[in-house]
Parts: structure tokens; sequence; C-alpha cells
């Protein structure tokens, strides 16, 4: 495996792409090239074997995307490519940004293939014939098993997020998928982390691949860390005190246990604070629910295992909080990678007892620095005497896709039958049973009520606020 040398451009006009599809990239405000898309582009479209590296949030999408749209024949009604994603949620985020840049192609058909949804449908969808398959390795092994999908025609196969593939288990049918791919294809590794694991999955069944690595580490700047010394018994209370005193919009606060996860919503939803907890037990849809609430700005901070967090794409936020230090350096990395946008400086704060100072040695080891240290008496109440509340409120309708409801028909109602302005409505999601709209904090209550008096798409709805 070699390493490949530094980009040579960030321009999307310089790769042997289509006119239709490089306009569709700047329809889409995709200027340049994001560092990973730079140096994985040239080589995954000119049909090497590739390991690429980088954070989350860095792009990787569009660097496999690219190369597996500019690929494909249109005109033929066979699964081209596939990509294997460790979560339904991720599959359907790669589906929808294959739509997105594929907008330029006539008519490609991106199929998703994840469980925890009905057989019937997605066998008839496959029957009716697709370009690209999206999917979880289990729910498509089982599709390869039943020979509801043939991958014959199979030219580039690609593992997204492999690291946390592996880590959710899935290693086996990982191998039973690439089993019945064709050896003649051409097999692109995307991962956050390179633990090895993912090292041996890539000397399995990769050829002779490149290997692209953009290790943002020592170029982070942009996220301030700090660390707090706390005992035991102020902990959960600290959190309440960093939000209080830096206010941060949205805060994304990991804890090593589920039942610290529980501690923490409760204290912060005691003192008014919109939080909600993201663990493994909840129902699929009430897991969307909490997601779409954090996305569209209306819960101000999201409580979480890393397991829960895994495979989440929630980048750029104003803050992380390590509630407790993790034992692994890696995972402290993945959890501060979380904040810090492109043009904004994000917070990490880290809460650490005498008995974790251990693992802060392994994180400033791995870090090459020291960690900067700071008391809590520094955390002063913040003068604005409102509490922190999140910008929006989520209202929710109910009634979704199932009734043929698509956001314009929600931000019409609001805007045009009820009269607010458009930028008083935030993030429009549209479910299968429901859609969530939010809207300004100041109209939430008046903009329920009068949508529940009124109407979408002709229909009368009933409408509440989460
Ligand atoms: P990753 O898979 O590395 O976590 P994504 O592929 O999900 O990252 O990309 C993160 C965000 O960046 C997405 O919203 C995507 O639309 C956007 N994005 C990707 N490439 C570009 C680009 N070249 N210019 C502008 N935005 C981009
Ligand atoms: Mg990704």
């Amino acid at each position: 495996m070699n390493a490949s040398s530094p980009p040579p451009g960030d321009d999307f006009a310089t790769l042997p792409l289509s006119p239709a599809l490089l306009a569709n990239l700047q329809r889409l405000g995709y200027v340049r090239m994001t560092p990973i898309q730079a140096a994985s582009l040239p080589l995954a479209l000119a049909g090497t074997d590739l390991i690429a590296q980088a954070k989350t949030g860095s792009g990787k999408t569009a660097a496999f995307a690219l190369p597996l749209l500019a690929g494909l024949d249109a005109k033929r009604f066979v699964v081209q490519s596939m990509v294997l994603c460790p979560t339904r949620e991720l599959a359907e985020q790669v589906t929808q940004e294959l739509r997105r840049l594929a907008r330029a192609e006539d008519n490609v058909k991106v199929l998703t293939l994840c469980g925890g949804a009905t057989m019937r449908p997605q066998v008839a969808s496959l029957a009716h014939g697709a370009h690209v398959v999206v999917g979880t390795p289990g729910r498509i092994l089982d599709h390869l098993v039943r020979e509801t999908l043939s991958l014959d025609a199979l030219r580039i196969l690609v593992l997204d997020e492999a690291d946390r593939m592996l880590d959710m288990g899935f290693a086996e049918e990982i191998a039973g998928v690439i089993a019945r791919c064709p050896r003649q294809r051409q097999t692109l590794l995307f991962s956050a982390t390179y633990p090895p694991g993912v090292i041996k999955l890539a000397q399995r069944y990769l050829r002779n691949p490149q290997q692209v690595t953009i290790d943002e580490r020592h170029a982070p700047g942009k996220i301030r860390q700090r660390f707090y010394e706390v005992r035991e018994d102020e902990r959960l209370r600290a959190v309440a005190l960093l939000l209080d005193h830096y206010r941060p919009e949205r805060t994304l606060a990991f804890c090593n246990t589920k039942q610290r996860c529980s501690e923490l919503a409760a204290l912060l939803q005691a003192q008014g604070i919109v939080a909600l907890e993201l663990h493994g037990d909840l129902e699929q849809r009430d897991r969307d629910q909490v997601l779409v609430q954090f996305a569209n700005r209306s819960c101000s901070v999201l409580v979480a295992t890393d397991v829960a967090a895994r495979g989440l794409d929630i980048a750029g936020l104003e803050a992380v909080i390590n509630v407790d230090v993790t034992p692994d350096a890696e995972v402290h990395t993945h959890r501060v990678g979380r904040t810090g946008r492109a043009d904004e400086a994000g917070w990490a704060f880290s809460l650490a007892s005498r008995n974790e100072m251990d693992r802060v040695g392994r994180i400033d080891r791995m870090q090459g620095s020291d960690s900067a240290w700071h008391a809590l008496s520094e955390l002063t109440p913040s003068p604005d005497p409102e509490p922190l509340r999140p910008p929006m409120v989520t209202l929710q309708i109910l009634g979704g896709r199932k009734d043929k409801i698509r956001p314009g028909d929600v931000l019409g109602a609001l805007t045009k039958d009820l009269g607010y302005r458009a930028d008083q409505i935030g993030k429009i999601s549209v479910g299968e049973f429901s859609t969530y709209v939010a809207v300004d904090r100041g109209i939430a209550r008046d903009a329920a009520r009068a949508l529940n008096a009124g109407k979408v798409k002709g229909r009368t709805v009933k409408v509440r606020r989460l």
C-alpha cells in the first residue's frame, strides 16, 4: 500500500467528469474539493482500489459517489455499484447524497436496502431494477442469499464507515457479501479511523490499494479543548455550569454509560434545558424524532453514549462535552471531531476526576500535546437572565410521505396561508407517517394552533408541539 502524494489541486473541473455532473456540483455549491476528495477522486476515477481515511464531515460520500456515478451506464438496468454502510441512517444519508449528485444524469435509480423494513417492498423494487444499492451488510446478504439481488454486473463496491461496520459486528456479513461479488471489480474503503481490523479487511478484499489519509488531528486549531478536574459528586452539575457559562447553541454530551446519560438528561431537564437522550433502547421512530429535533436546532443538548452516537452524521456543533473521559484515546479524538465547523471554532470540554488522569495521559500522548486545564470556579453564570433555550421549536404534523405530504406543502401552509415569514420556518423533515417542522420559538404556540385550525394540502391535520 502506498501513501499518495499531496493533492494537486482542488478544482472539480480538473477531474474527468461529464459537463453535466460538473454543472450540478456547482449548483449544489460544491465549489472546491475537500482535501479527502482532492486526494482520492483522481485515483478512484482511474479505477484504483482505495483506502481513504478522514474524519467525519470531511466529504467522504462524494469521494466515492462521484466515481460511482461517473462510471454508470444508466441505460443498463442492473446493479452496477453497491455501498455498504453500518446503519440505516447512514445508508439513507448516502442515498440522498447520491441522488443529489445524480440529478444531472438521467434517471439513475438508487435503492436503499436496510434491516428493520419489510422485505417485500424491497424485493419488488429490486425486481423493477436499480443502478445502485445502498444498505447494511445484514440485509444485503439476506437478499443475496434469497437471490432477490444479483451482483453479476457489479463494477464498484464501497465499504463506507468500515471501522464502524466492524465495531458493530458486521465482519461476517461483510465477508458473506463480498464472497458474492464478482472478483473483477473496484473496491473503495472509507473509514474515519484506521484500526487493525480495518487494515485486515483491506488486506483481504482490496487489490493493490492506494492509501490516502487526511490527518486533521494536526490541524484542528479550530477546536478549543479545555479540561476541568471534577469530583465525582460535582460532575453532572459541572455540565450545567459549562452550558450556562458558554451558552453553546447545540451541545453533544458524551457519557460512558447509559445510566450516566439518564442522570444527566434528567438533571438538565429539571433546570429547564431542552436536553434529549439518545440510547440504544429507543424505538427507531423515537430515535428519529430525537435526531430531527437536534438537527433542526430545537434541542440544546443531546446526551449520548458512544454506541448510540455511532453512525450519526452530526458534525459542526458549537460544543462537545466529555462528561466522562473515555478509556480509548481514539474515541476521544472522534468525539471531539464533532465540533468545529469549517468557518467557526468549536469547544470541546472534558470533565476528568482524579482516577481518570491516566486516560487523559493517553489522550495527551495521542494528540502530541498537553491538555489545557481550567478550574470550575472560572465558570460564571451568563449575564443573560434568560435560561439557555434553543432558537427553534419542533411541531409534529401527523401525516407524512404516506399521505403524500411534501416539504413545500407545509411551507406553503405556513407562509402563503397563515402569513408567517419564510425566515421564521426552519427545517422541514417528512417522515413516513409524521412531518416535523421547526419554527421560531416566538411563533411556535400560534403556529401550532393555526395549523391545527387550517389545512395542509387541502386536508385538516393534527399538529402538536414536541
Ligand atoms: P463524511 O462522510 O466524511 O462524514 P459527508 O460526505 O457526509 O462527510 O459530507 C459532509 C457535508 O459536506 C455534507 O453536507 C456534504 O453535502 C458537504 N460537502 C461534501 N463535499 C463538499 C464540497 N466539495 N463542497 C461543499 N460541501 C461539500
Ligand atoms: Mg460518511
